[in-house]
């Protein structure tokens, strides 16, 4: 019996309704299905609405973006409440810091000779959530680049010329409004944050002092040897094990809902500990 927790619609940077989703993931016969949209819960009252017609349990959720030690670490809320109105504020905010990091890369892009202007992004999104996903299709579409996967290695990528970061959460403060949300914080792909040689021991323990719960043990992109890595050291740090595949449709076309890009087999067993988790919290 396998679960997936964590996967995008089209209310961020996936390209699948919510309803669809959770088609899909009876499709797939999950036990469980969580909803992790950057920054936004836009699509989970479609998303639980489907709930009637499928036996697959649908939960709600987020993924925020926090700076840590220089650089961007993702943070799943897990399980929190839907219609929690401080949390939907606290996100509206952080929808206002993406539109203006948008505006800025506008301007940088121009600066670099892709003059392509937010009406052409927003052509190739499904809201008015943009996300670099969609930078990179309008990138292509107006001949800047001949493919969007070029444009994360040439202009919008991390370390690219194109790229302006965002105000970003601590993984503290992120912590604290999942929290209060009655969701759980865990560090989202950890494997994708740093290399085998990164010192997680260590990192992952401050992560933990500053309230993060989980981490994401069983991920869509993992190899074998980082998922029992992860599961271990969440283990020796006596944190929640969570896993889903990232699944974001024709966006990210290697991978599959509950599959990742193949062998993902998530155990419904961890949905009941972070469920545990939840309701108790941690004794830090
Ligand atoms: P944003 O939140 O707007 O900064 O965009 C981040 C999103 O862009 C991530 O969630 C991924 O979906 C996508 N992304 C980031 N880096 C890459 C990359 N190197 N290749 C493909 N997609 C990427
Ligand atoms: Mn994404
Ligand atoms: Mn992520
Ligand atoms: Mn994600």
């Amino acid at each position: 019996m396998v679960i997936d927790l964590h996967c995008h619609s089209l209310h961020s940077d996936g390209t699948d309704a919510p309803g669809r989703l959770a088609l899909l993931g009876e499709e797939a016969k999950l036990t469980a299905l969580c909803l992790t949209d950057h920054d936004t819960m836009g699509g989970t009252a479609d998303f639980l609405a489907m709930q009637s017609q499928v036996k697959v349990r649908l939960l709600a959720g987020t993924e925020l973006s926090c700076q840590f030690l220089g650089r961007s670490l993702h943070v799943l809320g897990l399980l929190v409440d839907p219609v929690d109105a401080r949390f939907q504020a606290r996100l509206e905010e952080l929808r206002g810091r993406r539109d203006d990091r948008n505006r800025r890369m506008v301007a940088r892009l121009a600066e670099l000779g892709c003059a392509i202007t937010l009406d052409d992004v927003q052509a190739h999104a499904s809201t008015p959530l943009l996300s670099r996903v969609h930078f990179a299709l309008a990138l292509a579409t107006r001949g800047f680049v001949k493919r969007p996967a070029d444009a994360f290695a040439r202009l919008i990528g991390d370390d690219c010329p194109g790229f302006v970061p965002r105000e970003e959460l601590s993984p503290a403060e992120a912590s604290l409004w999942i929290r209060e949300a009655g969701g759980v914080p865990v560090v989202a792909h950890p494997g994708r944050f740093a290399g085998a040689a990164f010192r997680w021991e260590d990192a992952m323990a401050e992560l933990q002092r500053q309230g993060l719960e989980g981490l994401e043990g069983y991920y869509g992109e993992y190899r074998a040897a980082e998922q029992k890595y992860f599961i271990a050291l969440a283990a020796r740090l006596g944190m929640v094990v969570t896993g889903g595949s990232d699944y974001h449709g024709t966006h990210k076309p290697g991978l599959r809902l509950g599959r990742g890009s193949g062998g993902l087999k998530v155990p419904d067993e961890l949905l009941e500990r972070l469920e545990t988790q939840q309701r108790f919290g941690s004794h830090h």
